[in-house]
């Protein structure tokens, strides 16, 4: 669905994808279902923070489809056993948490990996974020809707962080054949390497599903981290406490909230024109979670 907020700004409002809690990483997630079902998967390991909203879908993703889950969070502990938000939601599932140290993330994956196989059972090992081709599918996919809501924006403004929304955004746009820039606001990488890993991702897109267009330029803001992911400065603060009033959505300090922030910064900073769309990807549990 688009909200309109005026002539020339909407709302892409992905926290409405109506599985999973909603927002990208449900649409992700789901994108990975025909897969995990024709090929017989019956439980998933990944990662994240205690606040994930991608370990919150898989979570319950696991829980509808009876298949088992491990979360290997990073984070604190206590804080996951008490705050509201998506750690409450994965704590309702029936999901296997094991804590682990950033560094030790990979071989914790690796071992629950192990587990499941010696129960012959077998497990998918899932990206931190949902980062697959399929996830990325869902993004190319999603571009036909703004056909249906007969919106094609100049420009379209998301938060970046590991890139596959972005990269499959690119590679609809591509495959349709429209002008539109994306501009990812990055949460947490510098510009730099977000740009190389997310054209790097819309190539291999493009390639997998044969969309034989160019891919347009990979662009990506950096100009507000604050300090890096989680950081963020007075006016992403206020812009968030007066969110729901000024555009009917939760605007978190850590995803969106950053995003809309600098896409306000970049509109007045290059002046300029045309529609453009910000792409809502979720929010409200980060924003409720404390
Ligand atoms: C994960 C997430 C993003 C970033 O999506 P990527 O595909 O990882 O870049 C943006 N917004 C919200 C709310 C998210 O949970």
């Amino acid at each position: 669905m688009i909200q309109k907020i005026n002539e020339d700004l909407a709302i892409f409002r992905d926290d409405n994808y109506p599985f999973l809690g909603g927002g990208n990483k449900a649409r992700k997630m789901m994108a990975l279902h025909e897969k995990l079902k024709s090929e017989n998967y019956n439980a998933i390991v990944t990662t994240g923070g205690i606040q994930s909203n991608h370990c919150r879908v898989t979570a319950l993703y696991c829980h509808k489809y009876n298949i088992e889950c491990t979360l290997v969070l990073h984070g604190d502990k206590d804080k996951f056993l008490t705050e509201s938000g998506n750690a409450k939601i994965i704590r309702n599932t029936p999901t296997k948490i094991i804590f682990s140290e950033i560094d030790q993330i990979s071989s914790n994956m690796d071992k629950a990996i192990d587990n499941y196989k010696s129960q012959e059972k077998k497990p998918f090992y899932l990206y931190g974020g949902g980062h697959t081709f399929e996830g990325g599918k869902a993004y190319i996919d999603v571009i036909q809707e703004l056909i249906e809501y007969d919106y094609i924006p100049d420009y379209i403004f998301i938060a970046s962080g590991t890139g596959s929304t972005h990269a499959g955004l690119l590679a609809g746009i591509a495959k349709f054949k429209f002008k539109t820039k994306v501009v990812g606001i990055s949460v947490g990488r510098s510009k730099n390497n977000a740009e190389k890993v997310v054209s790097k991702f819309a190539k291999e897109l493009s390639e997998n599903y044969k969309i034989s267009n160019g891919i347009g330029k990979t662009e990506v803001d950096d100009s507000f981290l604050c300090g890096g992911y989680g950081f963020y400065n007075d006016d992403i603060k206020k812009l968030s406490g007066n969110s729901l009033i000024d555009y009917n959505i939760f605007l978190d300090t850590t995803y969106t909230g950053k995003a809309f922030y600098g896409m306000k910064k970049y509109i007045e900073n290059n002046a300029i024109k045309g529609k453009i769309l910000f792409w809502y990807t979720g929010g409200i549990y980060n924003y409720l979670a404390k």
